[in-house]
């Protein structure tokens, strides 16, 4: 007899079915080439020029969102300030630079999120922050911590390479510095080479086109928090159905004459719920809150479940049972995909509760286990569904695939456009000079690239042989969350940490041994087995490098765990001492 259960699981493996694909992370572009314009920086003044730098110093970070600035504001901690700062962009802030498309905001509670409230003295205004105001932030730390004097912006590396007998890194940038450095660190972003689905014909679109994390407001009129008034005689079509365009198709269907949105895969969307911060409650919060809070929300969202749920939010009631972690019987196992299916069931129910047409409702529900994406919150998405300018364009888990001058092509159907807004998110786990746009050079003139032609090699995603003093902050071999804040201190903290010992030390150079790489590898893969069942159920999308099972795919996975397990690994490791699995070259 077939059960509920066994209907969902077919439902799930066929929605899984339809969206697989030969070319994985290959079907999308990035802004090279044919779509360099896309790469453009809408946030500066064109004509920027400063003389060029030559100088030595301590160590190089290229990146001055999150990764970059707190491994800054750890290495000032620990009194080092011989650092510098390389940022393409105009200004801190990382994707909070790039990211200001309407309606803009973090999906994880501002408390939680936002780095250094206590330091900086600072109280945010809401429980979820704007992006405009996060970016602000931003740029309060490195006023804070006092990191604009070592900051180059509008700044790209066009080559680093290691002198194994000078024992430092040589840096080149395009503005013609020549900087040397003892450390070199790459804290790139996360999310920071947007790329574009390669759909035959998008370069030849008539219309305007552009990245939600590239919004052109002189095209659509307004700005971040304000109306986008160009829009209103425009057809705009949005490709992407993310975090992202949860957010935006809101604002688009306040103003645009009509919206169509592009769907492959639905996101789940649960209730928002924000408000303004209870100023009495947050002046009340004892000093080390934040760090507490943050172990906390990152405890309830990875099955940890803590003594009491701090934030009470929908990550922590969605994410409260980890239903796709290791268990030890077949009975464990099926009360986890119960429990799967039950919270999915009801973010499929919000569907219907708030969409009047039951055929649009249907389109809209997500068919897939709650830990296969990053599940959204959102109080006006849905909804807009509702409003007579907005059309759901269900491609039936096969996206468009083709786009003609006038518009994109679903089904025989051209949807004639003005404007097309690819939502379409940003690279991941491809390699790593791939998204740094630069390919680091190694001992003996090897780059990167060569040494990790089959995919990542680290240790603990930090370093790796024949790189000395290179360290790395990516999630490729290191941990993840849903709170990436949480993640990116922790790896600051580890690679000041290490640059600390080696100074303090006498450690003129140290890198991975190619056995401890092997043994993470290992690591790694353990505790993906344990959840290869789960995710075997999953459609495909950035969370499992779109389904891959490339040799490369197989390497560069993210720590498949709870984030405070990987922190355990790094914290231990500190501790121990022994800086195991490095080798170590000390100063004569
Ligand atoms: P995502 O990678 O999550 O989404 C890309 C979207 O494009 C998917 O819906 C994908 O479909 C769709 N897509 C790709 N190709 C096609 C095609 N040919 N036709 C139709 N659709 C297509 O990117 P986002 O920018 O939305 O989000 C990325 C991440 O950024 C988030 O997961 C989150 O971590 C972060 N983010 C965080 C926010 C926050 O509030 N903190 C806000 C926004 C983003 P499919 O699912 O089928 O692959």
């Amino acid at each position: 007899m077939t059960t509920e259960i066994d209907e969902l699981r077919e439902r799930y493996r066929q929605e899984r079915e339809k969206r697989l694909r030969d070319d994985g992370l290959a079907q999308y572009v990035a802004f090279e080439g044919d779509f360099e314009e896309f790469d453009r920086d809408p946030w500066v003044e064109p004509g920027f020029e400063r003389g060029a730098i030559t100088e030595e110093v301590t160590a190089v970070i290229v990146g001055g969102g999150f990764a970059g600035m707190l491994t800054a504001v750890e290495l000032t901690r620990l009194g080092i300030r011989d650092f510098r700062i390389v940022e393409k962009a105009g200004d801190f802030g990382g994707t909070w630079y790039w990211n200001r498309y309407p309606g803009c905001m973090c999906d994880v509670e501002s408390y939680s999120y936002m780095p250094l409230l206590e330091e900086t003295d600072y109280m945010p205004a809401e429980k979820y922050a704007s992006a405009s105001e996060i970016f602000e932030h931003c740029r309060r730390i490195g006023n804070h911590f006092d990191l604009y004097p070592h900051a180059l912006f509008q700044t790209e590396i066009e080559n680093a390479a290691w002198d194994d007998d000078e024992r430092r890194w040589h840096i080149t940038t395009t503005r013609g510095d020549r900087l040397t450095a003892r450390f070199f660190v790459t804290a790139g972003g996360i999310l920071h080479k947007a790329k574009l689905p390669g759909i035959p014909g998008i370069q030849d679109f008539a219309g305007r086109s552009f990245h939600t994390a590239r919004w052109d407001y002189d095209f659509t009129g307004g700005a971040p928090r304000e109306p986008m008034d160009k829009l209103a005689d425009m057809r705009v079509g949005v490709i992407g159905t993310g975090a992202t365009a949860v957010q935006v198709v809101p604002q688009l269907a306040r103003t645009a004459k009509e919206v169509y949105v592009f769907q492959r895969t639905p996101s789940a969307v649960g209730v928002r719920n924000n408000g303004p911060t209870d100023e009495e409650w947050f002046r009340s919060l004892e000093p080390g809150w934040q760090a507490e809070r943050m172990k906390n929300f990152t405890q309830a969202v990875t099955g940890e479940k803590p003594e009491q749920d701090l934030v009470q939010d929908g990550w922590t009631d969605v994410l409260w049972d980890a239903t796709n972690e290791t268990v030890e019987t077949e009975a464990e196992r099926e009360e986890l995909e119960r429990l799967d299916f039950e919270v999915m069931a009801k973010l499929r129910a919000r569907v219907d509760d708030v969409v009047d047409d039951p055929e649009t409702a249907e389109k809209l529900k997500p068919w897939y286990g709650k830990h296969c994406k990053r599940v959204c919150f959102h109080d006006d998405y849905l909804a807009a569904f509702n409003e007579p300018n907005v059309h759901l364009v269900d491609t039936d888990g096969v996206g468009v695939r083709e786009v003609s001058p006038a518009g994109p092509v679903v089904d025989g159907v051209t949807y004639p456009l003005d404007l097309l807004i690819f939502a379409s998110g940003f690279e991941v786990t491809t390699p790593l000079a791939q998204r740094l746009g630069f390919d680091p050079v190694g001992r003996s003139g090897r780059p990167l690239s060569e040494r990790w032609h089959d995919g990542a090699h680290t240790l603990h995603g930090v370093l790796s042989a024949d790189f000395p003093n290179m360290m790395i902050i990516s999630t490729v071999q290191a941990g993840f969350g849903t709170n990436f804040v949480h993640f990116l201190s922790e790896s600051a903290k580890h690679v000041a940490a290490l640059v600390d010992t080696c100074l303090r030390e006498g450690i003129e150079a140290i890198e991975a041994t190619p056995e401890a790489e092997d043994e993470w590898l290992a690591v790694l893969h353990d505790v993906a087995m344990g959840l290869a069942h789960y995710s075997a159920s999953c459609t495909p999308g950035y969370y499992n490098s779109e389904g891959a099972r490339t040799s490369q795919g197989a390497r560069n996975l993210v720590y498949p765990g709870s984030l405070l397990h990987y922190a355990g690994y790094l914290e231990r490791w500190r501790e121990a001492g022994d800086m195991a699995g490095t080798v170590v070259a000390r100063s004569d």
